[in-house]
């Protein structure tokens, strides 16, 4: 698929372009998703470093190494003994709010989905979302 822009092989040309841009989208998408795990990478305070290491170089099927108990984040997890929550349903719930809210064709902010997660009381509140089902 090319476009006409005049001259012998413009097709050829628009297309070489097409893949090229293509190509140059899959590259940046790909380097976004390795940044955001390097960032992760980066934050994370509980997560063996040595396993997150290993889980990023893996191949698929590779086996997932044990926690080294060395790394800064392992002991940082044995000192604080953190409580794991499944905040699976949570999120699930907060999705449904946003996908439901976002239709309303109304302007909606990060205060209204917390307010309607949150079932809060408040007049206003009730008033513009008292009537959704995720309310
Ligand atoms: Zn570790």
């Amino acid at each position: 698929m090319g476009v006409y822009s005049g001259g012998k092989n413009s097709n050829s040309i628009s297309s070489e372009e097409e893949l090229e841009a293509s190509n140059r989208i899959k590259y940046l998408s790909d380097t976004k998703h390795k940044i955001r795990e390097v960032l992760f990478y980066c934050s994370t305070v509980y997560q063996c470093r040595k396993q997150a290491i290993s889980n990023y170089f893996a191949w698929p099927g590779d086996p997932v190494p044990q926690e080294c108990t060395l790394c800064d984040n392992c002991i940082r997890r044995v000192t604080d003994n953190p409580v794991y929550i499944d905040v699976q349903s949570d999120v699930l719930k907060m999705l449904e709010i946003i996908n439901v809210t976002t239709k309303m064709h109304q302007q909606i902010t990060r205060n209204n989905i917390v307010d309607v997660f949150r079932r809060s009381q408040a007049k206003e509140v009730k008033s513009q979302f008292g009537n959704l089902a995720v309310y």
